[in-house]
């Protein structure tokens, strides 16, 4: 019975792509069966998965048989039993173990592929299947970016290098929601999406997917050819020949630091990823105590574990649907959860985006839905489980009047969304001027979200032109403030008068000009007095910005109540000029840039003032005119576009380089 179930669910899970357990329920069951099958050995049948890896490989893709087995790994769901492993190790091993370290790597959660290499160029590339007999999908693992074709540096004459294919979760959720809109079925989370892609039979369906290739490991018929000792050297030659290794990956002396190692994993770098990991592989650092240690029931090393996390997919009720308003006074949708452990943390809210997504995802209040915490901290709805309906779900529609101010909702044609057309909302303005104050924008610090809370629900201000005529004395009306804390926020907010124009432009949350735009504006025009009169015309004739807007910074200074809060600025006191800057000449002299991605040193405001400083422009979108597209990591559509333009892609080191630095 148990059996079956487990069967049931594998042959769901790695053939269809398509699993009805969680990955937590799935393996609570196969400890059970396991157990079972060791009280009980003569229950143990040889189809039992607790013997199996993966699935029977499918038909209609060719079979490769791998020269090394693919092999799962053993599980360890807690610190004693990674102790116990280390304990089972000493026993056959002996002492040496403990001397020869461990290394301490992310578990991606992908679909495992072997690429086969012959004299540096790739020759079969095929998924794991049974571990002895997996699907060729060379065809489909060429059109995978970061999977190299050839190989760079010294690698031996045919090496068969492992690893894991993934899928980014900011391009996850880009598929689905075009899923979504095409009427095609979502994928429940990125891992089936990474092995649904690959075990495409048609190539061109996997090259449209943005996977992506970690490598971990290397098999090979002579182990004495390869030229290095320990698996993490090993992942250093990886590198040397072009083969992307995941970050973090790092050597432990102890087991005490490989268990230090997985906690920072699990609750600091976990959530930051732009991919999906469920658990930490520990793995003997030492390649021929790897050797003498050898395999367990055919199925496992003896020298790895996989130190398996919370998943970061559960499932909870979606107990409400709520609504809260942002600053442009777009209605914003999000959902109320029974309260569930994901990844470590405790989610009760998660973001649904727009009324469109939650028709077509078919969310219902009360529904059983899957919930995912992603690269970034807020965490999303993945849909429902409509098995697991009882018919008490009600179907739910957006509020026709503004939860906040209930002025009646207006919805932007153009945008589908929903908006409360009131200027002086109270919910708009709470979110306009945490944006107004935010890193970014007038970098007012100390002035947090619930401190806005406070100063907006005390009636002290109504607008961000107010903050600047707040007192000390003003602030320590309000709950929580002492004389001390009073006073540095108001110095920091008297601070932020002396922010240049580009910065306040960014504050001020113009629809579409985020902080390119607004330094494009201010060094443009100079100042507020000069922008606010310009034409949209003037505006468009600025490199580097497009109609649409010029159409949106020439509609809001014709608005009368920006031009009201503008005045109150300048009485304030806030600059409402861009200092010149000499950017005429320099090694980027005439040259255009765009930065994509995440940089590893630079924050982006840094690099553009970089770039300008050697008289570079900086612009927001890729065109035939782009010099270089300056790209770091999760790089995203602009990258794309840079490649498919010609446009050449650097990174920061080369940038530094060019500009002498
Ligand atoms: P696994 O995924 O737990 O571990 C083995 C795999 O880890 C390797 O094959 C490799 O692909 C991968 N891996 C990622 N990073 C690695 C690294 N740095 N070094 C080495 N390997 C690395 O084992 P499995 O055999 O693929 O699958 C079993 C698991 O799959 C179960 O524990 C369960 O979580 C899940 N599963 C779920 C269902 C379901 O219905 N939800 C069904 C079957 C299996």
């Amino acid at each position: 019975m148990l059996r079956e179930q487990l069967n049931r669910a594998s042959h769901e899970y790695y053939v269809l792509d398509r699993p009805t357990l969680s990955d937590a329920e799935y393996d609570s069951l196969f400890r059970e069966l396991q157990t079972l099958e060791s009280a009980y050995p003569d229950l143990l049948a040889p189809d039992s998965p607790t013997h199996r890896i993966g699935a029977e490989p499918q038909s209609a893709l060719a079979k490769h048989t791998h020269s090394v087995p693919m092999l799962s790994l053993a599980n360890a769901f807690d610190d004693d039993e990674l102790r116990a492993w280390e304990e089972r190790l000493i026993r056959v091993a002996g002492d040496d173990i403990v001397r020869g370290g461990y290394s301490a790597e992310l578990k991606i959660d992908g679909a495992a592929v072997s690429l086969t290499y012959e004299d540096g160029i790739l020759v079969v590339g095929a998924t794991r299947g049974n571990g002895s007999i997996g699907e060729d999908v060379t065809a489909n693992i060429r059109t995978v970016r970061d999977v190299p074709l050839r190989l760079i540096g010294a690698p031996p004459g045919r090496v068969e290098i492992r690893g894991e294919i993934y899928f980014p979760f900011n391009q996850f959720e880009r598929m689905n929601e075009a899923r979504v809109a095409a009427g095609d079925p979502v994928f429940a989370n990125p891992r089936n999406a990474s092995s649904g892609s690959l075990r495409q039979l048609d190539p061109a369906i996997s090259a449209s997917r943005p996977l992506r290739f970690y490598g971990y490991a290397v098999a090979s018929d002579d182990p004495s050819s390869l030229p290095f000792r320990t698996q993490s050297e090993l992942l250093k030659s990886l590198r040397a020949w072009g083969i992307p290794v995941a970050p973090h990956a790092r050597r432990c002396d102890t087991l005490d630091d490989v268990i230090a190692w997985c906690h920072n994993v699990e609750t600091d770098i976990r959530a930051k990823l732009n991919f999906a990991i469920d658990g930490g592989v520990v793995k003997v650092d030492s390649l021929r105590l790897q050797d003498d240690l050898g395999v367990v029931g055919g199925r496992e090393p003896r020298w790895a574990i996989a130190r398996k996390f919370a998943p970061d997919i559960a499932e909870t009720r979606l107990a409400a649907i709520e609504v809260n308003v942002g600053r442009t006074g777009q209605l914003n949708p999000y959902a109320v959860l029974d309260p569930v452990e994901i990844g470590g943390t405790t989610v009760r809210l998660a973001t649904l985006h727009n009324e469109q997504l939650i028709r077509d995802k078919d969310l219902r209040v009360g529904d059983i839905v899957l919930v995912k915490r992603a690269g970034d901290v807020i965490p999303q709805v993945i849909g429902p489980v409509p098995e697991r309906r009882s018919g008490t779900e009600r179907a739910w529609t957006m509020p026709k009047r503004c939860p906040v101010c209930n002025t009646p909702v207006e919805r932007d044609a153009d945008l589908a969304a929903i908006y409360c057309p009131n200027v002086a909302c109270p919910g708009r303005q709470l979110e306009a001027m945490v944006y107004f104050a935010s890193r970014g924008a007038m970098d007012i610090r100390g002035l947090s979200y619930a401190r806005i809370e406070l100063l907006l629900q005390s009636g002290l201000v109504t607008d961000v032109a107010d903050l600047y005529a707040l007192t000390v004395d003003d602030v320590l009306t309000l709950e929580g403030f002492q004389k001390k804390s009073a006073a540095s926020l108001i110095a920091a907010i008297d601070a932020s008068r002396a922010q240049p124009l580009s910065r306040l432009l960014t504050a001020l949350g113009i629809p579409h000009v985020g902080e390119i735009a607004a330094r494009l504006l201010a060094r443009h025009f100079g100042s507020m007095d000069a922008l606010a009169s310009a034409s949209v015309d003037q505006i468009e004739a600025i490199r580097g910005l497009g109609g649409v807007i010029a159409e949106s910074v020439a509609a809001y200074f014709h608005d009368q109540s920006s031009r009201v809060l503008v005045g109150k600025l300048r009485k304030a006191g806030v600059t409402l000029d861009e200092p010149t800057v000499a950017t005429a000449s320099g090694v980027l002299s005439g040259q255009t840039v765009v930065i994509t991605g995440v940089l590893p040193t630079l924050s982006r405001s840094q690099a553009s003032g970089l770039i300008e400083a050697s008289g570079g422009r900086v612009t927001s979108s890729v065109s035939k005119a782009t010099t270089f597209v300056l790209a770091g990591t999760d790089p995203g559509s602009k990258l794309e576009k840079a490649t498919a333009l010609g446009v050449p892609i650097i990174n920061e080191s080369e940038l530094l380089n060019r500009i002498g630095q």
